[in-house]
């Protein structure tokens, strides 16, 4: 483990300047202890007023660069992601509780690349074909930036987010105020100095702060011209009943309650394997985590029973980092919320505890990996977003049954079948409701594939180029030739 001291950065970015908070003071916890690690000045209203200032000021000077000029701004950008990796991945740790090892292998990667991806993607847009629509006149498709764009993230990975946020809507040429969770400021701070450094005055802006205050105050202002938000359903209401009064564009990325379909015919081990890792990953507070299984009869048994001895053997609390495969929730209140939620689970006669079912003793907002069998469709374990490392299962025999189940959701983010017939499959793909469908897979994405829900789920799309169309607008040029020369 890294002893040197880590330096906190405290200091928001607005208008290309670092300057200190002058709201109230948050206090900042390492969640695997559950101790103070820093106390961060929220912005105050007229910060938040100048940082959307600032941006809609550096709209007019930003929005006419050339692609080529934002992709250098992206890649400047990345290589001080990689640059700063390792005390990045720190403060992520650090804020997050999470294995140190994973945020530096998973997380800090991730998000140089999607810097990356978007300074190419945008060198190569495609669309539709200039032409004579009409005689005597020819049209073209502008795609053009929508103006200032609030982002506004949630904790579970905070400077990923803050890249899928941030990178598309520079690279269509918006300006952004960044503002991310309460929780979580620590790694999109550290980075506020370098990215000064390589993005002009006011084009990117970041502000911290708690969604009632600093977040609303984004989502009510006129000048703000679109909002996009990951984060809870409900939180998702709210931004569009605020947005709703200067009508401006959304995209909302929200919860999900992933179902996982297992065949009779599917490879055990691999099951067992994907979601043992896939379900966990990040103690569970991840939208697209494999928490609701549906097993065939033929597998149940032999799956929740090998499920069991494969889920009780994840590590985590250990003092040395390389021993940990998932980390805490991010507070108590997380905690004790999913700790509600199988208590109310287990006061059914049917839900049978498989493994867990406890807050973990010992410092930290730690719960025990869980296994809950028995459950049934209408159960709210089944239902809701648990946002922990709960996982469900549920047994069916016919697979348009499970297809139904599966479907008969709110949320429409992720979820996966498994299967050794591709056929099989690929026709349950085909009809499951949910933006992404692994087979026999889970949980992996790719900068240049969307990803985003349906449903309650929400309707943004993050990652690869359509998150470029989401961040800009069709312009349609229509030009009139007047007399016909030849
Ligand atoms: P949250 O909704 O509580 O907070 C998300 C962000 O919204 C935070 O920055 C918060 O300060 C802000 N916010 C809260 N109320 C606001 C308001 N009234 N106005 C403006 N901003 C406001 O979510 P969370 O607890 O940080 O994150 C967990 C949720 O995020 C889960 O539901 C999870 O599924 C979802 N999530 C979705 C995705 C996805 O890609 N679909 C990815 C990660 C997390």
């Amino acid at each position: 483990m890294d002893e040197t001291p880590l330096c906190v950065c405290s200091e928001l970015l607005i208008d290309g300047q670092p300057v200190a908070g002058q709201g109230a003071l948050e206090t900042i916890l390492n969640p695997a202890t559950g101790e103070a690690i820093a106390r961060i000045a929220e912005a105050s209203s007229e910060q938040v007023g100048h940082a959307i200032g600032a941006a809609h000021q550096a709209f007019d000077g930003w929005s006419r660069t050339t692609p080529q000029q934002r992709a250098s701004v992206l890649l400047a950008i990345a290589d001080s992601i990689d640059a700063q990796a390792h005390s990045l991945a720190r403060l992520e740790a650090l804020n997050c509780g999470k294995p140190l090892h994973l945020a530096r292998q998973d997380d800090l990667p991730a998000c140089a690349d999607v810097f990356r991806f978007f300074a190419g993607a945008v060198r190569c847009q495609t669309g539709q074909l200039a032409g004579e629509y009409l005689p005597g006149y020819t049209s073209w498709v502008r795609r053009d930036p929508v103006g200032v764009v609030a982002s506004i993230a949630p904790w579970n990975y905070p400077l990923m987010m803050a890249a899928w946020k941030i990178a598309p809507a520079l690279a269509a040429g918006n300006t952004v105020v960044f503002k991310p969770s309460e929780h979580t400021p620590l790694s999109i701070l550290a980075l506020a100095p370098s990215l000064a450094e390589h993005v002009p005055p006011g084009v990117l802006n970041i502000v911290s702060g708690g969604g009632e205050g600093v977040g609303n105050l984004l989502v009510s202002d006129p000048r703000v011209r679109m909002v996009s938000l990951t984060g809870d359903i409900v939180t998702g209401q709210k931004i569009l009943q605020a947005a709703a009064r200067t009508l401006k564009r959304t995209h909302l990325e929200l919860g999900g309650k992933a179902p996982v379909i297992v065949c009779d015919d599917a490879d055990l081990e691999a099951v067992v394997q994907g979601i043992r890792t896939y379900g966990y990953y990040n103690a569970g507070q991840d939208c697209t985590a494999a928490c609701r299984i549906y097993a065939q009869s033929g597998i149940h048994d032999r799956l929740v029973s090998a499920l069991g001895t494969a889920v009780a053997s994840l590590r985590f609390a250990h003092k040395r980092d390389a021993d940990n495969e998932l980390g805490p929730l991010i507070s108590a209140r997380q905690r004790d919320r999913v700790a509600s939620f199988v208590e109310r689970a287990l006061g059914q006669p049917h839900i049978e505890r498989v493994t867990g079912a406890a807050v973990h003793s010992g410092p930290g907002f730690y719960y025990q990996p869980t296994v809950l069998a028995g459950c049934r469709q209408q159960d709210e374990i089944v239902q809701r977003e648990v946002f922990g490392p709960v996982v469900t299962v549920t047994r069916f025999d016919d697979l348009a049954q499970a297809v139904s189940w599966a479907n008969d959701s709110e949320y429409g983010l992720a979820s996966s079948v498994w299967s050794g017939n591709l056929d099989r499959a690929m026709q349950v793909a085909a009809r499951l409701q949910y933006g992404c469908t692994w087979v026999n897979s889970h949980f992996l994405l790719a900068s240049e594939m969307p990803h985003g829900g349906l449903k309650r789920s929400g309707y943004g799309k993050d990652l690869s180029s359509d998150s470029l169309q989401d961040y800009s607008v069709a312009r349609h040029i229509m030009v009139h030739h007047g007399q016909a020369l030849f």
